[in-house]
């Protein structure tokens, strides 16, 4: 039951005189759901298909639009890419806006992310004219989206930045998604206060989406909650099979390899979403690396935003304190151009942290420690590189404090990459220990950190199995076909209310 109508052109809205600058929108091209079949086999695909069908009766020409607050960087984004590009390929009127915020904005929604991981923040307390704040960067939001969100149209909102917005669109006809990205195990104080900063815009959504059952709130027993599991898209330029030549030339591009002897590297290209061969042409906007790892040098990477709770430094720390047990092991800390991620403000603090720790790092440590932030400009470069990178590691790391989930560690997984990580959030949904990959129950024990991952690095036949476990654990699980079905049937549900 392929789609066979005409794609759905990128939006032309009429404009109201005098509207609101429009809010971004990303151009996204559809995909064939059909398409994810040659990894998830013709069974799952067609069942896929067939839950779009029944979508595409059900809204009858109504669309479905989702607004977050970054077109780059982060699970969100990733995952919007292609939710966005099969929904359309499936014949969805689909679009998906960023929202504008300045500064203060950010500063105050990244304040809520961290207090809903259940972890404290360090920016000021969230006040009186931080709440107003909030609420007139929401509502210019929402006034900019009345020109495209008609009556009975599903838009999902995510996560804090954009639950403003719900009162305003419910007025407007539209049905609305909250989906929360982020959460804690357990409710705590933290919880609390975001919960009584966002339960106010929250209350009239029509339905909520979780990443776990453990981050869904008290306050919302009795209404219409989904638990969806984030995935990955296989047929991504940074889930695609890469052949090792093909990594280690881009490797070398970006100066996290060293050249090959004789005949040299063949070219840093790979091949684009639309078929065409692309090419890794920018250098690192930021690079810490007193020389490139040998090739065959085993390489620990993690990637990951420049956040606090991914404990990038933490993972500089434990590496440089262990001593002689990852010696000739070399580390790459890899994450997104500091400016290029517009709603975390805290990734040029966080980097430069990070930085400062690798000037202090001992000779013999630092020149095994490398620090790297990735252009932005083009989604699928990047993606390639953080493909390369992955493919080639000896053991992918995530030593994060918290998780929603963990799209980074989903990734090295499909890639067959024995992985570290810590137990927390969604790590403990991906990972079951010995099995899939080495949890780590205390995400701050350093000691523990480096002891596994050394263990991993110098025993192939345990990375080995848990690399090839872990495949199996994503293709099962985590791959898009997966999250489109339970989404589709959410869209269903909420199209009839
Ligand atoms: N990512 C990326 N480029 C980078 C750093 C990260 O594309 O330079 C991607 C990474 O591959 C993953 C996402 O950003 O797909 C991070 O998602 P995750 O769920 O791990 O964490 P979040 O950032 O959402 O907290």
């Amino acid at each position: 039951m392929a789609y066979t109508g005409t794609p759905q052109p990128l939006t032309v809205h009429p404009r109201r005189p005098n509207a609101p600058p429009a809010l971004p929108e990303a151009r996204v091209t559809g995909a064939d759901p059909l398409l994810l079949g040659s990894a998830v086999g013709p069974v799952r695909a067609a069942e896929l298909d067939a839950a779009f069908h029944e979508l595409r009766e059900a809204l009858a020409g109504r669309r479905i639009i989702d607004v977050n607050s970054t077109m780059n960087g982060g699970g969100v984004a990733e995952m919007l890419h292609r939710l966005q590009r099969y929904s359309r390929g499936a014949g969805l009127d689909a679009h998906w806006f960023t929202m504008r915020g300045d500064p203060a904005f950010f500063a105050l929604t990244k304040q809520l992310h961290h207090f809903l991981h259940g972890a404290d923040a360090s920016g000021p307390p969230i006040d009186r004219a931080g709440a107003e704040h909030y609420a007139a960067v929401c509502e210019a939001n929402a006034h900019a989206l009345l020109d495209v969100v008609r009556p009975g149209d599903v838009v999902t909102l995510h996560d804090p930045q954009a639950a403003g917005l719900v009162p305003h669109l419910r007025r407007a006809g539209a049905r609305v998604v909250w989906r929360c990205h982020v959460g804690a195990d357990d409710q705590n104080l933290h919880t609390a206060r975001a919960w009584a900063f966002l339960r106010p815009w929250l209350e009239t959504a029509d339905a909520y989406v979780f990443s776990r059952e453990q981050y869904v709130p008290g306050w919302l027993a009795g209404r219409r909650v989904a638990v969806i599991r984030p995935s990955i898209d296989p047929l991504s330029a940074k889930n695609r099979p890469l052949e090792p030549s093909a990594a280690a030339a881009i490797l070398s591009r970006i100066g996290l390899r060293a050249p090959a002897d004789g005949d040299g590297d063949g070219p840093p290209i790979y091949r684009r979403g639309d078929g065409s061969v692309g090419r890794v042409r920018r250098d690192p906007t930021c690079l810490c690396s007193a020389s490139p790892p040998p090739a065959d040098a085993p390489l620990v990477v993690q990637v990951s935003r420049w956040d606090p709770l991914k404990d990038m430094a933490g993972v500089l720390t434990s590496f440089a304190e262990a001593g002689g047990s990852l010696d000739g092991v070399h580390l790459a800390l890899v994450g997104p151009d500091v400016s290029g991620v517009t709603d975390d403000p805290e990734g040029g603090r966080v980097f430069a942290e990070c930085a400062a720790l690798w000037h202090r790092l001992p000779d013999r440590v630092r020149t095994r420690a490398h620090l790297a932030c990735l252009p932005m400009a083009d989604t699928e470069e990047n993606a390639v590189i953080v493909n390369a990178l992955q493919c080639s590691a000896a053991a992918v790391t995530q030593k994060s404090l918290a998780e929603g989930f963990g799209l980074t560690v989903t990734e090295a997984m499909w890639k067959g990459r024995p992985v570290v990580a810590s137990a927390v959030g969604g790590i403990r949904d991906q990972i079951e220990h010995g099995v899939h990959g080495i949890l780590l129950d205390d995400p701050r024990d350093g000691v523990s950190f480096a002891a596994q991952t050394s263990s991993l690095v110098g025993d192939h036949r345990l990375a080995g199995a848990l690399g090839a476990g872990a495949r199996r654990r994503v293709r099962e699980n985590f791959l898009d076909d997966r999250q489109l079905l339970q989404q589709t049937s959410l869209y269903q549900n909420v199209a009839r209310v």
